[in-house]
């Protein structure tokens, strides 16, 4: 079930194309000019040391951060911000944002569940909530996003009593409930123990197989070069090196790119 996707042939538009991005936090510039645009089917990967930029690049997408400078487009829709009082960036229509994070599912590294709802009631939340589908509606995709994850017999159970491998696949089936034009997953093996990953990232490649578009953070160096059509390289805000997963892993031209992908193995 790939999310809602426009015929490769019909889709000029990238479905994200973010252009000369640049966040601060006070005086520390965290991204320094950072282009990435992906189109349908993509799978871009998003390499780099810890403290890179590369969580804050992925927040940036949705908002969760906001940018100092640079643009946002979503599906062709530039996202609006403006300054505050104070001349910090803030989204200039709320409603902009909430439309356009539904239209990209996110993924972060401790799963945040909500605690108190069950399975089910995390999937159907805001499909119910924001999307006005029935509750029959939601709760019959959401079984079959459970279905797809392997937890089908979990649906009524709540997230403490999951092991952090099905909680994380729990997450990634919430985040497909409103059916997503994109993924975004940021580490979302490295809260767990060794044993577990192995299941979320048979799920994230499920997905990539089916066409799911996505941008991943992750240090699994072996998985990026296995699903990703693209790897970026992050050094301190900025992408040093940008291709495809064989020039990144074998033979990247910067030398810093070389160093940390041969530290990682
Ligand atoms: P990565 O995901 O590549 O490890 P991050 O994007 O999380 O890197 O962080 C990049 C830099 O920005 C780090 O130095 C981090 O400490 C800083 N940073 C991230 N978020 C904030 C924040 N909300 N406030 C202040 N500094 C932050
Ligand atoms: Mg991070």
């Amino acid at each position: 079930m790939p999310p809602d996707q426009p015929d490769v042939a019909t889709d000029p538009v990238p479905i994200i194309d973010v252009v000369d991005l640049h966040k601060r936090f006070g005086q520390h510039t965290v991204l320094d000019g950072v282009s990435l645009s992906a189109r349908t089917g993509d799978v871009i990967s998003l390499i780099g040391a810890s403290g890179s930029g590369k969580s804050t690049l992925l927040r940036c997408l949705n908002m969760l951060e906001v940018p100092n400078r640079g643009s946002v487009r979503i599906a062709g829709e530039e996202i609006a911000l403006k300054t505050n009082r104070k001349g910090e960036p803030i989204p200039a229509d709320d409603r902009q944002v909430d439309r356009i994070r539904t239209r990209l599912g996110m993924v972060f590294q401790n799963f945040n569940l909500w605690p108190h709802m069950t399975v089910l009631e995390n999937l159907i939340e805001v499909p119910v909530r924001v999307l006005r589908q029935s509750r029959a509606e939601a709760t019959e995709h959401a079984e079959s996003l459970l279905e797809k994850v392997g937890l089908a017999n979990k649906r009524h159970s709540y997230p403490s009593f999951l092991s952090g491998g099905q909680q994380q696949r729990v997450a990634i089936a919430r985040a497909l409930a409103t059916r997503p034009s994109v993924m975004l997953f940021d580490e979302p093996t490295s809260a767990l123990d060794p044993e577990l990953v192995g299941e979320v990232l048979k799920v994230i490649r499920n997905l990539a197989q089916e066409g799911c578009t996505m941008v991943l953070v992750t240090h699994e160096m072996a998985f990026a070069r296995d699903v990703s059509s693209q790897v970026m390289f992050l050094h301190q805000g900025r992408i040093e090196e940008a291709g495809p997963p064989e020039q990144i892993f074998v033979s990247p031209n910067s030398e810093r790119c070389r160093q940390f992908v041969t530290a990682q193995h």
